[in-house]
């Protein structure tokens, strides 16, 4: 048993965090049946939704029951917007006049979906981000630098807000450009920060090129929570970030409608924990709908957000990949673990030539190769009937001389890791497009004819 004063030291919220499951559980029952009860009485797009199923409130006895609950889709979210009261429509639970921030998605998928919170909605996204940046190891002695392009969309405000809350200092990198931020870093002598991976590896790149500085030797960054993409979960990226660094790297993972619902603790077990205090994630076969609870077995992750009030999720379908881990995080946490993050999206992952792959699973392999870039593209297409899969990779003008063994080390382990064949073509360095934060570096064709 953990004294109090140690347990202090590692949870920001050291009761919930140890609490036995069945407790936890319960927990989780009782908010979950609190929060379908609030959106049913306050929401007409929820009410519609229960009533059509022939479901209520009070249907909800135990744990096992919250499946019986009405799945919400994102493309729900787009048709509710056009409805009373303007700009978020008749899912808002609280009047206009409690809403105090505006967010949207980034609408990569469609139209974008508008994000109201209240006060205290704002106030519980900083609390679950702090469980997230207390869990890395952020503390009041931290310096925190946010090269994050304050704006409509949400990504790093909460991080901004929580680091304040446990009591860092926060310098917000806002308009500087990445030279300015970098040069930034260096003066104030930062030790923390946070990005998405395709930035964390584009700043360092940066750095040492224009100005000559090599972040692992000449700044003090020793930790660096990225969000926005898997990046932090695929072991090669994680690892060219904290070597280029000099820093741990950890995941974390939350949407604009959903929250910050996962994060990767300071024992860097290979898994993101779900904030089972503030969410209740339940992982769905995505052909039998049937909810997963062993380790080992990919589903979809259905979530709810146990505490938002303005404009609830429950029973969201984030799209998210998934499989619970099965040990226990040697961080003593009780919040369950998922094994290797988020493994991809329900959208992303996709059939080629009948079998299944994740980018992610592609992105590991580059990564993991040295004499290549960050930079990588695939392209998927159709010839005739077949599906055509072309892999893009830049060499690094010091591999220059091992062209035919990088080749073949990327052929054989695509192969191993994805049991496809790929046409690989090896671009110039610097040749292929550069992304300031979030990438798009897989192209399906296919459908386009
Ligand atoms: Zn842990």
């Amino acid at each position: 048993m953990k004294s109090v004063k140690a347990a202090a030291a590692i949870y920001w919220n050291p009761l919930v965090e140890t609490l036995p499951l069945e407790r936890l559980r319960e927990l989780q029952v009782k908010k979950f049946r609190r929060i379908v009860k609030w959106a049913y009485e306050r929401s007409r797009f929820h009410r519609k939704l229960y009533q059509e199923a022939g479901f209520k409130p009070g249907d909800i006895k135990s744990y096992q029951d919250i499946s019986k609950v009405p799945k919400v889709e994102k493309s729900m979210m787009r048709d509710i917007q056009r409805k009373d009261p303007f700009p978020y429509g008749d899912a808002l639970c609280v009047p206009l006049e409690e809403v105090t921030e505006f967010r949207q998605t980034s609408g990569t998928t469609g139209l974008p979906v508008y994000q109201p919170d209240t006060w205290q909605d704002w106030e519980w996204w900083a609390e679950s981000w702090a469980y997230l940046l207390y869990a890395q190891g952020y503390r009041n002695t931290d310096r925190v630098f946010i090269p994050f392009g304050y704006n409509i969309f949400v990504a790093f405000w909460a991080g901004h807000y929580a680091a304040e809350k446990i009591g860092c200092e926060v310098v917000p990198g806002g308009v500087l450009d990445t030279e300015a931020r970098v040069l930034k870093i260096q003066e104030l002598q930062a030790t923390a920060m946070m990005a998405t991976p395709t930035y964390v590896l584009g700043m360092a790149d940066t750095a040492r090129k224009k100005l000559g500085i090599d972040p692992a030797r000449d700044l003090t960054i020793r930790k660096i929570t990225c969000a926005g993409e898997p990046g932090a979960s695929i072991p090669s990226t994680k690892k060219r970030m904290e070597e280029a660094w000099g820093a741990k790297v950890f995941d974390h993972v939350g949407a604009t409608e959903i929250g910050a619902w996962g994060f990767e603790c300071a024992a860097q077990s290979g898994g993101l924990h779900v904030n089972e205090a503030l969410f209740l994630v339940q992982l769905e076969d995505p052909e039998t709908g049937e909810i997963i609870e062993e380790p080992g077995r990919r589903g979809k992750v259905v979530i709810t957000a146990l505490d938002r009030i303005a404009q609830p999720c429950i029973r969201f379908d984030s799209k998210d990949v998934v499989e619970w881990a099965r040990d226990p995080c040697p961080c003593g946490r009780s919040f369950r673990l998922l094994k290797g993050g988020v493994v991809g999206r329900a959208d992303d992952i996709t059939k080629i030539k009948g079998v299944l792959v994740a980018p992610s699973a592609i992105e590991e392999v580059v990564r993991s190769i040295r004499g290549l870039s960050n930079e990588f593209e695939i392209v998927v297409t159709k010839k005739g009937d077949l599906d055509d899969v072309t892999l893009k990779i830049e060499l690094l003008p010091e591999a220059e001389g091992s062209r035919e063994p990088i080749l073949t080390q990327v052929k054989d382990q695509l192969r191993l890791k994805t049991n496809l064949g790929y046409n690989i073509e090896i671009h110039p360095f610097q040749s292929l497009p550069r992304y300031e934060v979030k990438a798009k570096r897989f192209k399906d064709l296919r459908k386009q004819g």
